[in-house]
């Protein structure tokens, strides 16, 4: 077990990436918080992964609302005794061409994934820190954190952000023994993806299969997907690291699409 009692609290963890990062590593050992905007859903994965033996929780939070992640941070820690790892996983997508993106949306897109960052880190840095037993901080970029796509401008700004967020947590945190990297995924067929598809046939004109094939997957090494379980063992691996050596750093994890 790579994480015996550890606590580790995960944003968007009720669905598709969160979620299986949540399953390996309460199989590993870990204290689960799940940490959702879909209470229920948090609730329910909680559930499942209790049913296994593990330690879990569900807590409802909108990671852009500042409260909400301070008072779910402090729930969490004190079922739990502390928080040793965060993955700020939760994200959404837009698509449209910058000419046609609302003020609203972008603003939005920013909001979940970079304030979303910025809050629970401040909120589990807290509880490192004051802890000293170190800590990993885990941000969920993805393919887009490195390179572009079209009709992606509000998450490819966010991806490449969250980059400079880990290498600051990285230096700073790193007296503390706190370690801070991001995970950068290619296409996963997840509920996010799957919402894509249609609305990029339909913006680009061309069928469901042609995105797949000629604009998700163009570009990997064997036209396959990376899998929920391909994230998470790169999360255990970035969560089980015991000293600094790796720190302030950024895997591609996507079937060769980006090499770098
Ligand atoms: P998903 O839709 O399956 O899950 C996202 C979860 O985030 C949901 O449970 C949702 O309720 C939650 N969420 C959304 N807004 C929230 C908010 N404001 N506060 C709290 N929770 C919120 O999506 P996924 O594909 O598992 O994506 C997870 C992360 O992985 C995202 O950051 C996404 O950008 C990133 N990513 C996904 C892919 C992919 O191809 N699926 C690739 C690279 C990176």
């Amino acid at each position: 077990m790579q994480l015996k009692d550890k606590v580790a609290y995960i944003t968007g963890s009720a669905s598709g990436i969160g979620k299986e990062i949540a399953i390996l590593f309460a199989r590993e050992g870990a204290k689960i918080i799940i940490a959702d905007l879909n209470k229920e859903a948090a609730d329910a994965t909680a559930a499942e992964l209790k049913a296994t033996g593990a330690q879990a929780i569900g807590v409802g939070v909108d990671v852009t609302n500042e409260d909400q992640v301070n008072a779910s941070v402090e729930e969490g820690a004190a079922a739990f005794g502390g928080i040793d790892i965060l993955i700020s996983n939760a994200g959404i997508q837009i698509v449209h061409p910058v000419e046609e993106f609302s003020f609203a949306d972008w603003k939005k897109m920013l909001a979940i994934h970079l304030d979303g960052a910025f809050l629970t880190t401040k909120a589990c840095l807290k509880h490192m820190y004051a802890q000293g037993r170190g800590g990993s901080v885990i941000y969920m970029g993805s393919v887009h954190s490195k390179e572009a796509s079209l009709l992606k401008a509000p998450y490819v700004t966010a991806k490449h952000g969250l980059i400079g967020l880990a290498k600051t947590v990285a230096k700073e945190g790193a007296k503390h023994g706190v370690r801070a990297n991001v995970i950068c995924p290619g296409f996963v067929r997840t509920p996010l993806v799957e919402k894509q598809i249609p609305e990029q046939a339909k913006t680009l004109g061309i069928t469901e299969q042609e995105v797949i094939k000629n604009v998700m997957l163009k570009e990997t090494v064997d036209g396959e997907f990376t899998t929920t379980e391909d994230v998470a063992r790169v999360a255990l691996l970035f969560a089980g690291f015991p000293t600094n050596a790796l720190t302030g750093q950024s895997l591609v994890v996507s079937h060769g699409w980006f090499m770098q």
